[in-house]
Order: structure tokens, then C-alpha cells, then sequence
């Protein structure tokens, strides 16, 4: 439902916390936070309001300057924290907004070719199959999760942090709303530039089919096809 990533120079969490406060409006059941940190990817994840996971992450907080987070309106899967993103292997951490349509067949193919999933959701065929083409094809971040997502048919928006990649966020729209918010050698993701105000008002939103690979000083975008694409940058009157 909601999304919100950060390549940001301080820690990364207190700040997707408070972009995630901002996506309350939209309605949610479930939230969490990923962050990639001294190479590895952990998270944290609680069923019901932020306070909850507040609390989690009181008791055990999460390092880093890179992460990603989400509040969940579930669609496939109990609104319990199993179910709650990001959803993530040792490789990927992925946070996704709307509906993977062909899930099921997709969790099929990978199950069968090994994979093992935890969740009931269709969110979590995107770090699996992003993670199988990392360790089976040899490709790159960016090459795997291009492909992830020309498999996957419906309405989505999805953000993806990487183990060992410390200054790489990925992420893509089909059919839900993303911007890139982009600051002073930081990179902010947003389901919306209102969640963003906080950190820039500099805002390049997404088109149809469009996916972005981005680092603290870059923004990276190409269209479904793969082709470098430019989209205007646009100054957010969105209230801080
Ligand atoms: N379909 C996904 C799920 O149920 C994402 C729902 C959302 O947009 O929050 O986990």
C-alpha cells in the first residue's frame, strides 16, 4: 500500500519511519522495515499500526543508511507479520504495492526448481525470482529485477535493496504510483511525493512500465523495453 526507500548518508530508519507515518491515510494492517547493513540485509516487521513496530524496533533496532519500508493493505495472505513486507531472501529485500495476477504459477515454477517460501503472499515471488536469477544467470541487480518484472503480470510497484550493495536501490511501477525523490547525495523512493517532503522536494515521478536503478548521486531509468529514458524532474509543492 504504502512504500518508501532511502540511499541516505544517516541512519535509515528513524527516516522511513517517518515517510511511512505519512502513508497512514492510505490504510494499512501491517508494516516493516529493511535495511542493508556491513553487506547483509536484515528487517524488522510487526502486524497492526506503526506503534507496533516502533516497539520492535525499540527492543531490537535495525543499523543502516539503506533501506526500504511499508505499510501492507493485504490483497493475498493474513495482515500477520510472516505475511507483512518486505518480503526477502539472503540476496533481496523487496517491499511491493498491488497485485502479482500469475503469482501462483510463478511460485510453482521456483518452488520446483528449489525455492522456499515463507509467506502466503504474491509480494514474495518477486525477491525469489529475483533472487534465482541472481544465483542461477549470473546477471547483475538490475538485469535480475528487469526480468523479475517482465514476468510478473497485474498492478504493482515495487522497491528492492540487494546484499553487498550498500548504494543501489531498485525500483519499478506497472499500473500503482512511484517517485524518485532525489537530495543532496541522497536517493529517496515514494509512493507519493507527500511522503518524500520531509527529505526533498525534487521529484521525478515514473511512467507506465518505467524501472530505475539508483545510487545516492544517480537515477538510472528505463522504460520496458530497456531503454534509457528521461523524465522531467518537478519541484513537489507537497507540505513538509
Ligand atoms: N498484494 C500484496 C500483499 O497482499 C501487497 C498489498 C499492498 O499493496 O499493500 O501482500
Amino acid at each position: 500500500c504504502g512504500i518508501i526507500g532511502v540511499l541516505g548518508n544517516e541512519e535509515a530508519v528513524p527516516r522511513i519511519m517517518a515517510g511511512l507515518k505519512r502513508l497512514e491515510y492510505r490504510g494499512y494492517d501491517s508494516a516493516g522495515v529493511a535495511t542493508v547493513h556491513d553487506g547483509r540485509l536484515d528487517r524488522r516487521r510487526a502486524p497492526g499500526k506503526l506503534v507496533n513496530l516502533d516497539a520492535v524496533l525499540e527492543t531490537a533496532p535495525l543499523p543502516g543508511a539503506a533501506g526500504i519500508g511499508h505499510t501492507r493493505w493485504a490483497t493475498h495472505g493474513a495482515p500477520n507479520e510472516t505475511n507483512a513486507h518486505p518480503h526477502a531472501t539472503y540476496r533481496a529485500a523487496v517491499v511491493h504495492n498491488g497485485i502479482i495476477e500469475n503469482f501462483a504459477e510463478l511460485r510453482r515454477e521456483l518452488e520446483e526448481k528449489g525455492a522456499v517460501f515463507e509467506s502466503e503472499t504474491d509480494a514474495e515471488v518477486c525477491p525469489q525470482l529475483i533472487t534465482y536469477y541472481l544465483e542461477n544467470e549470473n546477471l547483475t541487480p538490475a538485469e535480475a529485477f528487469k526480468k523479475a518484472i517482465g514476468r510478473m503480470r497485474g498492478a504493482f510497484a515495487f522497491a528492492a535493496i540487494f546484499s553487498g550493495e550498500e548504494d543501489l536501490m531498485i525500483c519499478g511501477r506497472k499500473g500503482s504510483p512511484l517517485a524518485i525523490g532525489r537530495g543532496d547525495g541522497e536517493m529517496f523512493i515514494g509512493s507519493d511525493a507527500y511522503a518524500l517532503a520531509p527529505f526533498t522536494n525534487r521529484i521525478t515521478y515514473l511512467e507506465e512500465g518505467d524501472w530505475a536503478v539508483l545510487t545516492r548521486d544517480s537515477i538510472d531509468i528505463r522504460d520496458e523495453s530497456g531503454a534509457k529514458v528521461t523524465r522531467a524532474e518537478k519541484i513537489s509543492s507537497a507540505s513538509q
